[in-house]
């Protein structure tokens, strides 16, 4: 089987910048509609692998000047190529040792089935695995007050995919947290009142107080969210807006954050335009 560490270095040596692997059995707490063994019965570890967002694919929507270069750099060129082109690498790396390796795109879990069961007992396809949740199980990140995946080494700023293995790997110990400390800052990142109660994440035994988040809000706002570009369904990509990058900002300041700049993100006051409050209160 795969040595841990020989994997992960051939994962550094495609393109990846972050890198994890849970043992299967950390998904025992998942129904059959978001397990990985629906997809692939006999897996036996689950692979994380991730790229960063550059900092500077967030510049021209931080200052509000330029929003295709995060759009591309940060989104679909890097989901849909630079990223992929990492996890194919890796597979054909796991394949050559002769395990299986099955990839999988970050596609929204949120997306319902578009099929019939094929068998009485199988979940209705597509099984939609939530691959930020497998990345806190395979000690990659946690899910910050706000929502998003960060990382220890980029904070919001990632894509990553999920290679499903019947190999048995060495699993990467869960990350101690929290990367975001959950102080009034940190749950204050939203100006539109998008943040409207909290909840308890537990994922593995890993304990996230997270927002929850009014999602109809993040689809009108206007501050650099995006709409899903998988599916209609999908949450909105909030990496750029106000509060992702808020809390990008405040995660370097208080360095919390590896990859360290000599400027900070936020140069000047955030600029603001406010979605239709009216269409809210209606
Ligand atoms: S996307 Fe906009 S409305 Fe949604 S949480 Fe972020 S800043 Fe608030």
């Amino acid at each position: 089987m795969p040595d841990r560490e020989e994997l992960e270095m051939a994962a550094g040596h495609a393109g990846a910048d972050l890198f994890g692997v849970a043992d299967i059995a950390r998904f025992d707490e998942l129904a059959p509609e978001k397990h990985p063994r629906s997809i692939f019965p006999e897996t036996r570890s689950v692979v994380v692998l991730g790229r960063r967002i550059p900092r500077g694919a967030l510049r021209g929507v931080e200052e509000g000047t330029n929003f295709s270069n995060y759009r591309l750099y940060g989104c679909e060129w890097l989901d849909n190529q630079f990223t992929s082109l990492v996890t194919f690498r890796v597979c054909e790396f796991i394949e050559d040792a002769g395990w299986e390796a099955c990839p999988l795109p970050n596609l929204p879990p949120e997306v319902p089935p578009m099929g019939v069961a094929v068998a009485e007992g199988r979940p209705a396809p597509n099984v939609m695995l939530d691959l930020d949740d497998a990345a806190v199980r395979a000690g990659v990140g946690e899910i910050g007050y706000c929502g998003l995946l960060l990382t220890p080494q980029f904070g919001t700023r990632q894509r990553i995919q999920v290679i499903l293995t019947d190999a048995d790997i060495e699993p990467t110990p869960m990350l101690d947290g929290p990367i975001d400390p959950r102080t009034p800052q940190f749950r204050d990142v939203c100006p539109f009142g998008a943040f409207v109660g909290e909840t308890e994440l537990s994922v593995c035994g890993k304990k996230m107080l997270v927002a929850e988040i009014d999602y109809g809000r993040c689809r009108t706002c206007k501050s650099g969210a995006m709409p899903n570009r998988m599916h209609p369904a999908g949450r909105p990509d909030r990496i750029a807006a106000h509060c992702g990058r808020t809390c990008l900002d405040l995660l370097e300041k208080e360095g919390r954050v590896a990859n360290r700049f000599h400027v900070p993100l936020r140069k000047r006051e955030a600029w603001l335009i406010r979605p239709e409050l009216d269409l809210y209160d209606l």
